[in-house]
């Protein structure tokens, strides 16, 4: 997809869900730093099955400037596949990724490319501060991001998002993986190459509401520490041993009291009662975080297509409106 068009130097790219009330805003910000940057640059937004006004503005925009191009899900897909679609698309050298509600502010891109012309492949950037973000989200970001920093088998800074700039070597090697299951913080940090962080304070959303419901974060989440940890895997083994610890302990204390306290106050319904519990849970935890990485194996295996496009526009090489 690159060679073709080696003329386009910068690729950006934007995710949009229900974001009628942004885009205009959004659009004239960000075509603001196009027009700064004195090679071309494409910007591609993907409407991720919107069902508000979101498709028409984009379509709009598109008439109104040739450098924009769009893919249109046929669903939502979720953000991270939003991203991977663009990604897919993106023909430029230097691929930017940002969020459409201004949370990221374009403004830092020049910032990037600066960063990248210095010989850096990725440049993420990491937010210092959340401002007007609800306690309850900004604490369990904080908590998620430790966690996973201890569990993961890469190395995934810590606060960034999927705002970034990556160098077309990096994105060639995202395209190539075959995964389903799309942690691109993770992806991103696990390519390697030379890497580097550009700090930023993250606006609030400039308006609407937050699309990453709490189910949407936590499965992220929970993906995320799936797809690069198989540590939850040793916890279950780890469990079995607490709770054959524990087994034992209770066989021992049990033969002492026959033993040597015929008088014991301790009836065996009760004891019975718990062990039974405590083996019955951690069987249930056990099967539990198995089924989790089953459940990943399955949807791995399958191989179905990562989206589906009902509209594409912008992209002479790729215009249709099949499937892909
Ligand atoms: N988004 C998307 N598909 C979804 C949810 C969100 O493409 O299913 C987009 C959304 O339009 C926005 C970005 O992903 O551009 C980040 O979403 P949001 O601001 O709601 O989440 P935050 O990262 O701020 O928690
Ligand atoms: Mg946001």
């Amino acid at each position: 997809m690159s060679d073709t068009n080696a003329d386009i130097k910068y690729s950006l790219i934007i995710p949009i869900y229900n974001e009628e009330e942004i885009i205009l805003e959004m659009y004239r910000r960000v075509s603001a730093i196009m027009a700064q940057l004195d090679e071309s640059v494409e910007l591609i937004l993907i409407n991720d099955g919107s069902r508000d006004n979101s498709l028409n503005l984009i379509r709009d925009l598109h008439t109104r400037d040739p450098r924009v191009c769009y893919l249109s899900f046929a669903r939502n897909f979720g953000h991270q596949i939003a991203v991977t679609a663009g990604l897919n698309f993106a023909r430029g050298q230097a691929i930017i990724i940002l969020d459409a509600d201004l949370q990221d502010p374009p403004e830092l891109i020049p910032t990037l490319i600066q960063k990248w012309q210095q010989g850096y492949e990725v440049v993420y950037a990491q937010r210092l501060k959340r401002k007007n973000e609800g306690w309850f989200k900004r604490l369990t970001a904080y908590v998620f991001y430790r966690i996973l920093r201890r569990l993961a088998d890469v190395d995934i800074p810590s606060d960034t998002g999927d705002f970034c700039l990556m160098d077309r070597k990096v994105v060639d090697l995202l395209n190539a993986m075959p995964e389903q299951n799309r942690y691109i913080r993770g992806l991103r940090a696990w390519v390697g190459f030379r890497q580097t962080a550009v700090e930023f304070e993250r606006e609030p959303r400039f308006a609407g509401e937050v699309k990453y419901t709490f189910s949407k974060s936590f499965s992220l989440a929970l993906n995320s520490l799936i797809s690069f940890s198989k540590v939850p895997l040793r916890l279950s083994s780890y469990l079995g041993l607490l709770s054959a610890g524990v087994a034992l302990l209770m066989a021992i204390l049990v033969l002492y009291w026959r033993l040597y306290q015929p008088n014991s106050p301790v009836t065996g319904l009760a004891t019975i009662m718990i062990a039974i519990f405590f083996l019955g849970s951690v069987q249930l935890i056990c099967l539990g975080i198995l089924g989790e990485y089953i459940g990943r194996i399955y949807e791995e295996i399958k191989g179905r297509p990562l989206y589906t496009l009902a509209e594409v526009a912008g992209f002479t090489h790729f215009e249709s409106n099949s499937v892909v």
